[in-house]
Parts: C-alpha cells; sequence; structure tokens
C-alpha cells in the first residue's frame, strides 16, 4: 500500500528542507526525496565547508601577519588533512542538525524522475501526493521534457 503524503519536496537542499519543514510546520503530511545527501550542496559541499576552509586560511593570514600586531609566531605551518577535517566536521553537523529539524517529516532517499502527473517514482516505494515541490538547483537538471499541468 502506497503512503499518501500532501506533499514531496524533491531535493533536499535549503530550498527543499526549508518547504518540507514548513509544510509539516503547518500540518501538511510532507515527504521529502533526497538522492544524496540530506541538507543539499550547501551545507555539504558549498557555503558551510568551503567558508570553514576560508576560515583556515584567514587564521593562517592573520598569522603571517602577527609582527603587525606585536605578536610572535616565528613557527606556524598548515596540515591540509586536518583543514579538510575540519571542514567535514562543520558540513557533518549542519547535516545532523538539518536531520533533526526534519524529524517530523518522511525522508526518502533516492533519486527521481522528471515530475509526472503519476505518483513519483523512488526505488524503494511509490508514495502519492497531492503536490509536489521541485528543489533541485545548485546543478544542472534535465526537466526539459517534463510535462506541465495546466492550473485549476
Ligand atoms: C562552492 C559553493 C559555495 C557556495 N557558497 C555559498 C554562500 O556562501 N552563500 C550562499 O548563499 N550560497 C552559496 N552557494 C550556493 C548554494 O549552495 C545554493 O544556492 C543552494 O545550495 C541552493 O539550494 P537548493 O536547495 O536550491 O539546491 P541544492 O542545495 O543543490 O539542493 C538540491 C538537492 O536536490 C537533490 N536532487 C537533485 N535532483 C534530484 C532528483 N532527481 N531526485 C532526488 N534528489 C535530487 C540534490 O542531490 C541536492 O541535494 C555555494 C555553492 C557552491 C557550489
Amino acid at each position: 500500500m502506497a503512503d499518501q503524503y500532501d506533499i514531496i519536496v524533491i531535493g533536499a537542499g535549503p530550498g527543499g528542507y526549508v518547504a518540507a519543514i514548513r509544510a509539516s510546520q503547518l500540518g501538511l503530511k510532507a515527504a521529502i526525496v533526497e538522492r544524496e545527501h540530506m541538507a543539499g550542496i550547501c551545507s555539504n559541499w558549498g557555503c558551510i565547508p568551503t567558508k570553514a576552509l576560508l576560515r583556515s586560511a584567514e587564521i593562517y593570514g592573520h598569522m603571517d601577519h602577527a609582527k603587525d600586531y606585536g605578536l610572535t609566531a616565528d613557527k606556524f605551518g598548515f596540515d591540509i588533512e586536518a583543514i579538510v577535517k575540519r571542514s567535514r566536521g562543520i558540513a557533518g553537523r549542519m547535516n545532523d542538525g538539518v536531520q533533526f529539524l526534519m524529524k517530523r517529516t518522511r525522508s526518502i532517499s533516492s533519486g527521481v524522475r522528471p515530475p509526472s502527473p503519476s505518483p513519483v517514482k523512488s526505488r524503494s516505494r511509490r508514495p502519492k501526493r497531492r503536490q509536489s515541490n521541485l528543489s533541485t538547483q545548485s546543478r544542472r537538471q534535465h526537466w526539459a521534457r517534463a510535462p506541465t499541468r495546466p492550473r485549476t
């Protein structure tokens, strides 16, 4: 027996998870379909981890100019593995935070085909939905042949 949802959001990036959380807050039964990582590009690879890498670079720069501030930092260097590990750790914590916020939303790990009037296809099951929301933005998508539904 297929599950029944008021809304199914495709793509669990910032566009998708915010929509799904809001739908749940408004009392809708929401599901979110994600084919890779919960929280999308921003938390896993984009905004958050890159800023963590930049922060390491920024601190390195300050250390390089320590003398200008009356400080001594004669011997300093960097450990790229530790820098990347820190960045991945921050991304992981963000991911956990989003998972927590999604506790009222059914999360389905799967890729889906372009939207059609029939239920969204996922590998595990075929949820039925009254509305769907496409939030798959950061990377180029091939939705060109997706059928459009007339407005009612
Ligand atoms: C290196 C980098 C740095 C960035 N830095 C910043 C920044 O500092 N500030 C800022 O505001 N923005 C930044 N961005 C942009 C930001 O990441 C995007 O604007 C944001 O992620 C878009 O959110 P989204 O939910 O629309 O898409 P995404 O985050 O791309 O999420 C879409 C999700 O949909 C999933 N998906 C796609 N197709 C399917 C499918 N068919 N079935 C199931 N799931 C699917 C994907 O796996 C993905 O998880 C950065 C981006 C990059 C790449």
